[in-house]
């Protein structure tokens, strides 16, 4: 099994990528994906929040009710955040999802990639129609402390109610209800919708469109192969 997972050692140039797109278009489903098939390890900015939170450390004491509320947490805290994950992890092939948010987490991510000469080299943005994205917040729950997304209808536990590999109960996220979700979905349009161009002018953008994460899966993961197997 491990032997089929591919290193990105193309060129000798390791996979540093960014995973866009709306609230529930299955940003945390397809880097799971990616991490099924590739050797990458993946950063979700939403579970290291979720995370500390759960641990109530200070950054988790202070991000607590912006994340509940569906509002941004500010770029100081998850910016910091963000850093210690990627010295701490041992891979140098990694993708962000959820993180940046908005241009001024885009620049400090730069400038941080910059200092060590390791710039962003695939963007992918996940296109998916907001009717679709709406109804899939509403049956979507969560593993906490790994972050394992459920979908009742398209992705369910194996047993109702409790994650498949640790048997912990599952949670409905509490931002996960209409009026945070709009919220979320008005700040993306704001806020993080911008970052696309930014990140076209760059050169590094692909977009996928589909209503599921199974139509989006097959383009993405032939995105990777052709660029990193
Ligand atoms: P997510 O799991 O990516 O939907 O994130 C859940 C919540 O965490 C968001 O609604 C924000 O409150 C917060 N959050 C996650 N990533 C960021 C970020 N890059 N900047 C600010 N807040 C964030």
């Amino acid at each position: 099994m491990v032997a089929l997972i591919k290193r990105f050692t193309r060129n000798g140039v390791p996979l540093r990528m960014l995973i866009l797109g709306a609230p529930g278009a299955g940003k945390g489903t397809q880097s799971s994906r990616i991490r099924n098939h590739f050797a990458v390890t993946t950063i979700s900015s939403g579970d290291v929040l979720r995370r500390n939170i759960l641990e109530q450390t200070p950054a988790g004491q202070q991000a607590q009710v912006s994340v509940a509320r569906g509002e941004l947490v500010p770029d100081n805290l998850i910016v910091s955040l963000i850093r210690n994950e990627l010295e701490t992890i041992q891979n140098n092939n990694w993708l962000l999802d959820g993180f940046p948010r908005n241009l001024a987490q885009a620049q400090a991510l730069d400038q941080m990639l910059l200092a060590t000469d390791q710039p962003l080299n695939a963007v992918v943005n996940l296109n998916v129609p907001e009717h679709v994205i709406l109804n899939r917040i509403i049956e979507r729950y969560v593993h906490v402390p790994s972050g394992r997304v459920y979908n009742l209808t398209y992705n369910p536990p194996k047993v109702p109610g409790v994650d498949d590999i640790t048997g912990e109960p599952l949670e409905h996220r509490p931002d996960d209800n209409p009026e945070s979700f709009k919220r979320r979905l008005q700040q993306y349009h704001a806020l993080t919708e911008p970052l696309l161009e930014y990140y076209r002018k760059a050169g590094v953008l692909a977009s996928f469109a589909g209503d599921t994460s199974d139509i989006i899966f097959p383009q993405l993961k032939e995105f990777l192969d052709e660029r990193f197997d």
